[in-house]
């Protein structure tokens, strides 16, 4: 008997998946770097605000340090404020500004000429009841929640609908703030949570039985990560020894969860901290510390001021979602949210388009943390595990400039490409030493996936441009063909790639 095997792997790299949504010129001044946006560059935002519990409303102070970048004719200023939200009042470098004018959820600002380089500041005040979460973190807004003791338990999470739900600010992923300050104004028997180190906290004569805390970062921010949480917290204060010293990692849970912090946070953000410092190179914001805050909603990765919901539990909300026995080792939102400050934190993709570069590697820290604990065979287990969710619906990479992310897969799929990348280079030093390198050249920057993907051919030496733009840009898989033929009892193997 002779079969014949033929093989034929099929690479389909040239077809780009076409979107049929319509899109709008709202769209494109949501998501793209328009004339309106791109001669000013945010320096800093000085960010203020008080809730009223009761009322579900907010007031607040954004001022908005920015450098001219460009010569702009005219001087149209973007600043993105969605409805029911109002600008109250506006100021230019210290004096009543008027000239702007409301377009649904931005206001466009007519600036008299301004000298490039040199930097302005304005300041917004503003006011309303802002978009209430309707499912945070996935569906985004101000959270106003009760703790089960019956206090107050505020924060807000936007990640998706924009920090422009609540706050005036630059509402694109393009353009981080280099610093920011968050001053939380709240009644004395609650805490005002914010990013980064707190500064101080006081009382004015104005605002009898409340306190402000303010804090600061130092660092460049995404402004969906700008987050207060406010409640009845108490401060666990706790510091490691990692890779470039000492880091302040604290605790702030609410009163009756210090125990539960104590046995369950404290162990699972150790081992993180130290198992990522190991693969990713030093956490990105030691001048800020790292900080991790119980909140109401499941989590989120704000920076420096990491979201926790997941209710002192190991696996995904209690669940192992890889199935394998591995993902309830552990406690999946500390290493998740915790990985971001890497991905998606320090190396931002410049387009949510190109989010899967935050997903994917968050995502892929799932199975380097329980390769860290549990050996390389557990990690692959975990890889293998989540691999069920991917979708293949719609690429990786979203539409540009209209503030359209790829499909969900950015998650599985995404840590997938990472993991794949780790088997065509073939050396797990050589692969955690690509990923130090990833996270160091693109430290604190904005990037995109042809920039990543450029470094990464310039690293591997390989040409892996053709698996980028099957794995990011297309919903196919390689695909398997053989035929079996019986002839003289020989068997015959040809391999044959097919390139459409
Ligand atoms: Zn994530």
């Amino acid at each position: 008997m002779r079969i014949l095997l033929v093989i034929v792997v099929l690479f389909v790299s040239e077809i780009v998946f076409s979107q049929s949504n319509v899109l709008t010129k709202e769209d494109t001044l949501i998501g793209s770097n328009t004339s309106y946006r791109a001669w000013w560059d945010v320096k800093t935002y000085m960010l203020s605000v008080k809730p009223d519990f009761e009322t579900k409303t907010i007031v607040g102070i954004n001022i908005i340090g920015y450098k001219v970048v460009a010569d702009s004719l005219p001087f149209v200023l973007q600043l993105d404020l969605q409805e029911p939200m109002q600008m109250d009042s506006v100021y230019l470098d210290g004096a009543s500004f008027s000239n702007f004018k409301k377009e649904k959820n931005r206001w466009l600002l007519t600036l008299p000429k301004q000298e490039k380089k040199s930097v302005h500041y304005i300041s917004t005040f503003f006011s309303g009841k802002p978009k209430v979460a309707k499912n945070p973190p996935w569906d985004g807004g101000w959270v106003w929640k009760k703790d089960s003791l019956g206090n107050p338990w505020m924060s807000v999470a936007c990640q998706g609908a924009g920090a422009s739900v609540w706050v005036p600010c630059k509402d694109i992923q393009s353009d981080e703030p280099e610093s920011c300050t968050l001053n939380i104004t709240v009644p004395d028997s609650l805490v005002g949570i914010g990013n980064g180190k707190l500064i101080k906290k006081y009382k004015t004569l104005a605002q009898n039985n409340f306190t402000t805390y303010e804090w600061e970062v130092t660092n460049p921010i995404n402004s969906y990560d700008i987050i207060p949480y406010i409640g009845k917290y108490t401060l666990l204060h706790d510091s490691v020894q990692g890779e470039n010293g000492k880091l302040i990692t604290d605790y702030w849970v609410l009163n009756y969860h210090v125990a539960k912090a104590k046995s369950h946070l404290k162990p699972n953000v150790i081992k993180t901290l130290k198992c990522l410092e190991h693969w990713f190179g030093h956490y990105p914001f030691y001048e800020d510390s790292y900080k991790i805050v119980e909140a109401p909603y499941l989590g989120m990765e704000h920076q420096s001021n990491v979201a926790y919901g997941n209710s002192y539990l190991n696996g995904y909300a209690g669940m192992d979602r890889s199935k394998t026995g591995w993902g309830l080792k552990w406690d999946f939102i500390v290493v998740h949210e915790t990985a971001h400050e890497w991905f998606g934190n320090s190396v931002t993709a410049k387009d949510v388009a190109d989010n899967w570069i935050h997903e994917g590697f968050a995502s892929y820290a799932e199975a380097l943390f329980t390769e860290c604990e549990f050996g390389k065979e557990a990690g692959n287990d975990y890889c293998a595990g989540v691999k069920k969710f991917i979708d293949n619906d719609i690429p990786l990479i979203g539409q540009y400039g209209v503030k359209k992310e790829g499909s969900g897969d950015i998650y599985n799929k995404g840590s997938q490409v990472i993991h794949m990348i780790r088997q065509l280079v073939d050396d797990d030093e050589k692969f955690r030493l690509l990923l130090r390198d990833v996270s160091k050249h693109f430290y604190h920057k904005i990037i995109s996936t042809q920039e990543f993907e450029e470094y990464l051919i310039l690293k591997t030496g390989k040409d892996l441009k053709p698996f980028f733009n099957q794995y990011l840009r297309t919903t196919q898989i390689p695909r398997l063909e053989y035929k079996l033929t019986k002839k003289n009892l020989q068997f015959r193997y040809v391999e044959l790639h097919r390139w459409i």
